[in-house]
């Protein structure tokens, strides 16, 4: 060592704090310190955290600074270019680096904050010649009766706010340990191997050690079986890792004669980390040759990739685009680059995870937020390990530490659920991870069959390539829709509760056929909201401003947004009357009603309520895929990504409360999720698909094109009005959220806010401030102001950086105000 400089580093905390943190570099940690390696730092009173090493420098802050308790890594857990990315995420998307780290980091990588200390077992409070002060000793004492004690239970029991400085002084003495016994979530499972001892490497020591086993055929034959697997004598190396010892005692050797040659000194037992992650079959049979249209289309997306680093693909439901982009998946990886398949939302898509997985093999990593968070973490140091060249996973994972992406590919590119809406960073995963792609120079994919206006028109213009494939693959045939008319069926009296005279027919001739069906509704429960006859009261919740759903299961009305839960009244809560009845239809109510008029169909239900357990959103899939169930039905659970050769029709029900939804991306979503629930039917060649809408009114324009697939139409119609109406592409858009809990402030900090921006930004950019569609959320009285920022000639960091200010300025503003919520929501949904 030569001269002790201090040392500061740069500190991103994962909570909700604007910048940095400036922490010392203890002496004897200065040398291993760098950027991206995590660190154990106090904070604030009593809170111990953990955070990335941001920038380490020798200039020494203006104000005092805490010491960094320990570091927690030897090589970064964070790459310089994910720094650079969740800065830019936090800034683009308005809110703290340490809350993109949040989101970022599982959390089996931040140490929690119920820090503990425990004694030194080296120390010895009789005989040593420090003088402790008093809390010292106290705490010591404590810590002979405790094996460990946390932080804030050290605190309690000293009766001390901070103790930092007590923790200090033991650490100084060397008398406590405190991160020794800090629980970081992540364990790693270990395995029993077994391997040979070092002294009977040697060919000659081998020899002689079969000659002196020739007396004791069973140990001698566990020798032999594990030479035969683990094939020492051509190549020592092999020895050290051994074999599973299951695996050893699975060939059929003695497990008791193991166990003596372990005790002899043969064999040594050790334990190797082992991943927690189901390994993948790799059998590569599934290997498909490319259709003529499929091989075209992938020559197109590369040569669009020569000038382009975005490409859309639109490829119609059934093209086969999954198999192009394994090919194309395959490319990278060849030329040693690591591959990001991003999918909006995993469990949904397990179909095409498992095609994945037979492909890549054990190269594939999946990270799901769904996950335990042991897995993310293996998911996240295999990929700084480069065990995993390929991730599959959903919107998160574009903060996995990626250090050489290829490309990016995006399935099903227009989902909405690429976008998180709480909490911050309310990212959109997409954007997102263009600004990625860029970042590493590599290429990115974006692929769907119903691509968002947005996405169209950048294609369109030229920003992005575009390559479309128009035909399914092999000879299956987009399937036929019709309209099922509810209004003149139920004129007729032909409606038997929600269902038409046509879907019932067609639905009895698909299973008379051994065929299966999947039914979507939109929308869970029994019926949307309850009504009384008389005075048209409807129920709502307490807490929020929505109407309470009926679940018919547990006989109950219960809130969608904060889980509120009542009773059904019997009577009106307003008038007294008996006349209490349920309003609309849920798939619960389709459930019960399909029982009814189709008795001998075998009908299961999904939707969030029926696959709240862990797996049985897995088996409802695998009893639909065994031909365990005739009707399929459920919310948009059942349009995503599935393959089932065996379903022939599809009946879509709820279309116009789709197309009168008062947003105005309703026709595009519209289109989006008709088109894809339709493009489950049919997708092989032996069967024809068809597709049942019902609707009061099938002349409805987005119908029509749904029916036509007239996709050119529907965008041609939609970008006019997103022109006109001042929306995206056209227009960006900030959505500023107050909440508090006093409707009055809020209102006042809203209309405040919307004067402060209208003054800077010019009037036509800032809206009123306004009630959102619903504004009372968990007695959080809400209030929005939208912002709309041309897409061009502005500079949008500089807006967004006033925007920021100006909240503050408003908080700071009044009193009334300290308390309000601004939460910032760029390009919402
Ligand atoms: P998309 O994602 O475009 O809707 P998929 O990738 O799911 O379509 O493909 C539809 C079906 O066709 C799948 O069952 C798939 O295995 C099959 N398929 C696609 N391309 C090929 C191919 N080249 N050879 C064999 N089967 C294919
Ligand atoms: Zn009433
Ligand atoms: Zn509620």
């Amino acid at each position: 060592m030569t001269e002790r400089e201090t040392f500061f580093a740069d500190v991103i905390l994962p909570a909700a704090v604007p910048n940095t943190f400036t922490y010392r570099v203890p002496f004897e940690l200065a040398e291993y310190m760098r950027k991206g390696l995590r660190v154990v730092v106090p904070f604030g009173r009593s809170k111990v955290l953990t955070g990335i090493v941001a920038n380490v420098h020798a200039k020494v802050p203006e104000y005092r600074t805490k010491y960094i308790y320990e570091v927690l890594d030897e090589q970064p857990m964070v790459t310089e270019i994910q720094l650079d990315f969740f800065k830019w995420v936090a800034e683009y998307y308005m809110c703290h680096a340490g809350e993109v780290l949040t989101v970022a980091l599982p959390s089996g990588l931040k140490i929690s904050s119920e820090s503990r200390v425990q004694a030194h077992p080296d120390f010895d409070l009789e005989a040593t010649t420090f003088e402790l002060k008093e809390k010292e000793s106290m705490l010591m004492e404590m810590l002979k009766e405790n094996d460990h004690m946390s932080f804030s239970e050290v605190a309690e029991r000293l009766s001390v706010k901070s103790i930092y400085h007590i923790i200090k002084g033991l650490l100084e003495k060397e008398a406590i340990i405190v991160f020794e016994s800090l629980k970081e979530k992540y364990k790693p499972m270990l395995e029993k191997r077994v391997r040979l001892s070092a002294d009977y490497l040697s060919e000659e020591s081998l020899e002689v050690l079969m000659a002196k086993l020739e007396k004791k055929p069973k140990q001698l034959n566990v020798l032999l079986r594990y030479l035969q697997k683990i094939p020492v004598f051509q190549d020592k190396t092999v020895n050290e890792q051994g074999i599973k010892k299951k695996d050893l005692e699975a060939a059929g050797v003695s497990v008791s004669s193991l166990k003596t040659l372990e005790k002899q000194g043969v064999f040594e037992l050790f334990d190797q980390e082992v991943s927690r992650l189901a390994e993948g079959s790799s059998d590569s049979d599934t290997e498909f040759e490319l259709s003529e249209e499929q091989a075209k289309a992938k020559g197109e997306i590369l040569t669009a990739f020569e000038s382009k680093d975005v490409v859309l693909f639109k490829g119609v439901t059934g093209s086969g685009k999954t198999e192009i982009y394994m090919e194309l998946i395959q490319h990278v990886l060849d030329g040693g680059g690591q591959v990001l398949y991003l999918l909006p939302e995993i469990a949904l898509t397990g179909q095409i995870v498992n095609r994945l997985k037979r492909f890549f093999g054990d190269r594939l990593g999946v990270y799901h937020s769904k996950f335990s968070d042991n897995e993310r973490v293996e998911v996240w140091k295999g990929v700084l390990s480069g065990r995993f060249q390929i991730v599959v996973g959903v919107r998160s994972s574009v903060f996995l530490p990626f250090d050489s992406l290829g490309l990016i590919v995006v399935d099903e590119c227009h989902e909405n659920s690429f976008k998180q809406y709480d909490p911050a960073p309310r990212y959109n995963a997409v954007d997102a991870a263009m600004v990625l792609a860029k970042k590493h120079h590599a290429k990115i994919l974006l692929g769907s069959a119903t691509p968002s206006v947005e996405q169209y028109y950048l294609a369109k213009k030229g920003i992005y390539g575009l390559v479309k494939l128009d035909k399914r693959f092999g000879d299956a045939q987009m399937p036929s829709i019709v309209f099922a008319n509810t209004r003149l069926e139920r004129k007729k009296k032909t409606l038997k509760g929600e269902f038409t005279s046509v879907l019932l027919e067609k639905i009895n001739e698909t299973v008379g056929r051994k065929e299966q069906v999947i039914l979507f509704q939109n929308r869970r429960g029994y019926s949307p909201y309850m009504s009384c006859d008389e005075c048209a009261h409807i129920p709502e919740c307490p807490q929020c401003s929505v109407s309470l759903t009926y679940h018919m299961y547990r006989d109950e009305l219960l809130c969608h947004y904060c889980g509120h839960r009542q009773g059904v009244p019997k009577t009106c809560p307003a008038c007294g009357s008996n006349e209490m009845r349920t309003v609309g239809f849920g798939t619960e109510k389709l459930e019960e009603e399909a029982n009814l008029f189709l008795p001998e169909a075998r009908v299961r239900r999904m939707d969030l309520d029926t696959t709240k357990g862990k797996h049985s959103y897995q088996i409802i899939i695998r009893e639909f895929s065994e031909g365990e169930i005739d009707i399929l039905l459920g919310t948009q659970m059942v349009s995503k990504g599935f393959d089932f050769g065996n379903v022939s029709l599809v009946g879509v029900f709820g279309v116009d409360r789709m197309l009168n939804f008062p947003d105005f991306r309703a026709h595009e979503r519209a289109y989006q999720l008709i088109t894809q629930v339709s493009g489950r039917a049919g997708r092989r060649a032996d069967r024809e698909g068809m597709v049942v809408i019902q609707t009061a009114n099938p002349d409805q324009e987005t119908l029509r094109q749904v029916v036509y697939g007239d996709f050119e139409d529907l965008y041609a119609s939609e970008i006019k009005e997103r022109e006109m109406f001042r929306y995206p592409p056209f227009f960006r858009l900030i959505r500023v959220v107050f909440k508090s809990e006093d409707p009055k402030v809020c209102e006042r900090a809203a209309s405040f806010y919307s004067q402060l921006l209208k003054e800077k930004l010019r009037p036509s950019r800032v809206s009123n401030a306004h009630e959102p569609v619903i504004s009372k959320i968990r007695n959080q009285y809400l209030r929005e102001v939208l912002v709309r920022i041309e897409r061009t000639g502005v500079k949008l960091g500089k807006v967004k950086a006033f925007m920021r200010e100006q909240a503050e300025v408003i908080k700071a503003e009044r009193k009334q105000f300290k308390g309000i919520r601004i939460n910032f929501d760029p390009d919402p949904n």
